[in-house]
């Protein structure tokens, strides 16, 4: 199936052009699912910010009233202290709680470093009483603000951006703001910017909550703006484009295996669809010129004394794969291509080189050979046989030229060429006879002198009452045109008999011998008789 290099380097350019055409294709389906599995991301992300954030606004003013701090000194009792730590357990999402008093900390659950620190004017009063500041630097170090809310001195730190920003791999952009308030007012993570404040405007905004997902056409980010149906909060996600192209690319470089498939097919549909036509034409050609062809010979037998009396010629062909072609698999291919009469050509070659040492054991050996209907319209044919009769020396009837029932149908064209062979003595067999399927009316026009019935007829004589009887009729046939008759494919003693009994002259078969190599039938002609 390698045979050829150039099937072969064929093949895999096609399939890396195969591979690299579906290269695009991959890169922008992995794109895409890359890009809504990140905002998938997003809106779990801002779900749960959002959720968080209006949970503790809640829980602050419950606590806030429980705890009632107004109502206790100033600073920071050792009792507040304990209070504080006791409760920020129950918080979730909520770093520390601190008592707030003239915008200062001035107890914390956490850390005694928090106690002191100046928090400014807050950013925003929120309905009941809740104020908030955002964007606070308690710690210089971190890069991430707090984010503080205060109900009646009771304060909740909390460190959304910090809480959320790291998502597995990725690095999430965080804003946290109320619907008409600006950057200014709002909590926002590093790297937000303020154009993406507030979302681009969607239908039912604002009255049920919403979930956008946009793209910034500056930037590439990705912009996912979430508000739950029950709360004013809304919560901006945001994942910047080279966090989300590295994924893609590490996607892609996981997955370039699969493009060996396209890869794959593709060489293989190549090398499929290449290898009859190119290959075998080629080859034929090599053929055509004698590479690797020969014939084997068919003993016929005088069935009125059992007697090898000649030989039929059968094309063999033995290709460079080293693979033995019978004649019905390149044969049909050399018509195609018109190319019959150089096959025949070979055929005479051939049997020029073999036919002496026949002619040596039996001087009167006849030697068939089967001509294409293709070649029956060319009056070169007659001229090939007579000089092929000359070459050896035969006489007229010692050359029998085989052909087909279906060849004779245009019989106008192909009766000069047969009449020119007769002329010169060369006996005409008409093969196959009963499998043409047509009018046997050439049989009246075409000047035949032997009948081939095909083995089809002959292995059903005596089994299938209809097919077997057409063979009874052939030879009632033969005998009233007065031919001779010959029987193909005798397998058996029995099928021997029967036709010999019939009046049939000749019979060819496995019953006396297959295609014969020219040594093993030299060896036939040469074995004494019995
Ligand atoms: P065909 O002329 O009818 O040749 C007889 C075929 O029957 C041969 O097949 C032979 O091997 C086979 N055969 C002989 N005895 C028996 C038997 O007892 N039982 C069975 N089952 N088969 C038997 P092969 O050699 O494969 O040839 C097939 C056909 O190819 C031939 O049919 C002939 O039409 C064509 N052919 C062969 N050589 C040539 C050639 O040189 N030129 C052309 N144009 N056609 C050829
Ligand atoms: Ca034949
Ligand atoms: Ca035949």
């Amino acid at each position: 199936m390698f045979a050829s290099p150039l099937r072969l380097v064929t093949a895999i350019v096609a399939g890396l052009l195969a591979a690299l055409a579906c290269w695009p294709l991959l890169t922008a389906i992995v794109e895409y699912q890359n890009r809504q599995r990140m905002f998938g991301l997003l809106s779990d992300t801002a779900q749960a910010a959002a959720q968080i954030t209006t949970d503790t606004r809640q829980q602050l003013i419950a606590l806030s009233r429980h705890l009632d701090l107004p109502r206790l000194p100033g600073g920071c009792p050792a009792q507040l202290h304990d209070t504080l730590q006791q409760h920020v357990l129950h918080l979730h999402g909520v770093r520390a709680l601190v008592r707030v008093e003239n915008n200062a900390i001035t107890c914390s659950s956490a850390s005694t470093t928090l106690t002191g620190t100046h928090l400014g004017h807050p950013t925003a009063t929120r309905p009941g009483g809740v104020r908030s500041w955002h964007n606070v630097a308690i710690r210089p170090a971190s890069k991430t603000p707090f984010l503080i809310l205060e109900s009646q001195q009771l304060g909740a730190l909390l460190l959304p951006a910090e809480q959320f920003a790291l998502i597995g791999d990725a690095r999430i952009g965080m804003a946290i703001y109320e619907a008409g308030q600006s950057m200014d007012t709002s909590f926002h993570s590093v790297g937000v910017h303020q154009r993406w404040l507030p979302p681009p405007l969607a239908n039912g905004e604002g009255q049920d909550g919403f979930t956008l997902r946009s793209i910034d056409p500056e930037t590439g980010t990705l912009l996912l703006h979430h508000q739950p149906g029950s709360s004013q909060i809304r919560v901006l996600t945001t994942l910047a484009r080279n966090q989300v192209d590295r994924d893609s690319q590490a996607e892609i470089h996981r997955l370039l295996p699969l493009l060996l498939l396209p890869g794959l097919a593709a060489g293989l549909l190549v090398l499929v669809l290449w290898q009859p036509r190119n290959t075998s034409s080629r080859e034929l050609e090599r053929a055509l010129s004698g590479e690797g062809l020969f014939l084997l010979y068919q003993p016929v037998i005088d069935l009125n004394t059992d007697q090898i009396i000649g030989a039929e010629a059968l094309l063999r062909w033995r290709n460079r794969d080293g693979k033995l072609l019978t004649p019905d698999l390149f044969i049909p291919m050399v018509e195609s291509m018109g190319m019959a009469a150089r096959l025949t050509e070979q055929v005479c070659q051939i049997v020029s080189h073999d036919l002496p040492d026949m002619l040596a054991c039996v001087p009167d050996f006849r030697i068939g050979i089967n001509i294409s209907a293709q070649e029956l319209s060319d009056m070169r044919l007659a001229h090939r046989m007579s000089q092929l009769r000359a070459t050896l020396g035969l006489r007229p009837d010692q050359l029998v030229v085989e052909l087909t029932e279906s060849s004779l149908v245009q019989s106008e064209l192909a009766l000069p060429v047969i009449e020119a062979m007769r002329n010169d003595g060369i006996q005409i067999a008409i093969d196959d006879f009963g499998t043409g399927y047509c009018s046997l009316s050439y049989l009246a026009t075409i000047p035949f002198d032997i009948l081939k019935i095909d083995r089809a007829f002959v292995s059903a004589y005596g089994t299938d009452a209809v097919i077997g009887a057409i063979a009874e009729h052939v030879v009632t046939l033969c005998q009233a045109m007065q031919v001779n008759c010959l029987a193909e494919g005798i397998e058996n003693q029995e099928q021997a008999q029967r036709f010999k009994q019939l009046g049939v002259q000749m019979a060819q078969g496995y019953y006396y011998a297959p295609p014969l190599t020219p040594t093993d039938l030299l060896a036939l002609l040469r074995r004494p008789p019995v």
